[in-house]
């Protein structure tokens, strides 16, 4: 890989293939990507209320089947959205041939496209990935190197301590069986303070940080200042 940092690719095989067995259900709003056919409304607005999406050049890091991509794209946002799981690009491709929505999608490791495309995104967002990645400060430094200069950089992950545990691991995959078991790694959770740390490491700088939470009673999402399980960070990139 023509990587100036590592000559390994950051990426573990078995998360990529976990996502690509299921990636022809991407689409099914009632898959195992139910949570993030619903929190993605939720992120979306987030997103576009910091930074109005209309005409901006965004990239999706871990972009999946693309449910993010595409309704950024909907928002009249130019995206182009990177993964390592062929399968779930091929659905994008797929799904955004369907609804007519522009997405450019790639397989490309993020350090890998940040060495091609440095500099040149006003958005870069990258969605419920880190945890899936053997070293996520790489990724955040690759985020901050496809930024522009004024950008905005939005992440999202799991917290890790026992509540995150219990909802994200136990809750989730196997009481409510919302997710496959095995989904999550819960050594990989990572905690408000690592991550912020890691972004500040890059040289971005931490704006907001938003909560989000299930109430399994309810069956709905929402945004608070509750970041013990799932968690929101908005980024911007010094000038
Ligand atoms: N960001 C999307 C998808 C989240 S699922 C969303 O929030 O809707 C996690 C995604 O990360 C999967 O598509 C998986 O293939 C991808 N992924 C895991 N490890 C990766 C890596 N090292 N590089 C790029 N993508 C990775």
């Amino acid at each position: 890989m023509s990587n100036s940092n590592t000559n390994a690719i950051n990426a573990d095989p078995s998360e990529i293939q976990k996502f690509s067995e299921l990636a022809h259900r991407w689409w099914d709003a009632n898959s195992e990507f139910k949570p993030l056919h619903e929190i993605n409304p939720l992120r979306l607005e987030w997103i576009n209320n910091i930074v109005p999406l209309a005409g901006k050049t965004v990239i999706d890091v871990g972009c999946g089947g693309g449910i993010l991509a595409e309704s950024m794209a909907k928002k009249k946002a130019k995206v182009t959205g990177i993964d390592l799981s062929e399968k779930a690009l091929k659905v994008a491709d797929l799904h955004s041939l369907e609804s007519g929505v522009e997405v450019r999608y790639e397989k490309i490791a993020a350090e890998e496209m940040a060495d091609r495309e440095a500099g040149q995104y006003d958005v870069v967002t990258c969605m419920e990935m880190l945890e899936h990645v053997p070293d996520p400060a790489s990724i955040i430094r690759a985020c901050k190197k496809l930024v522009k200069p004024g950008g905005h950089v939005f992440f999202s992950t799991i917290n890790r301590n026992p509540k995150a545990y219990l909802f994200a691991v136990i809750g989730a995959e196997y009481l409510l069986q919302m997710l496959p078991k095995g989904t999550h790694d819960y050594q990989k959770f990572i905690t408000p303070a690592e991550l912020t740390q890691d972004i500040r490491n890059a040289g971005l700088q931490v704006n907001s940080m938003k909560g989000m939470s299930y109430n399994p009673l309810t069956q709905i999402y929402s945004l608070n200042q509750d970041t013990s399980v799932n968690y929101l960070v908005a980024c911007t990139n010094p000038l």
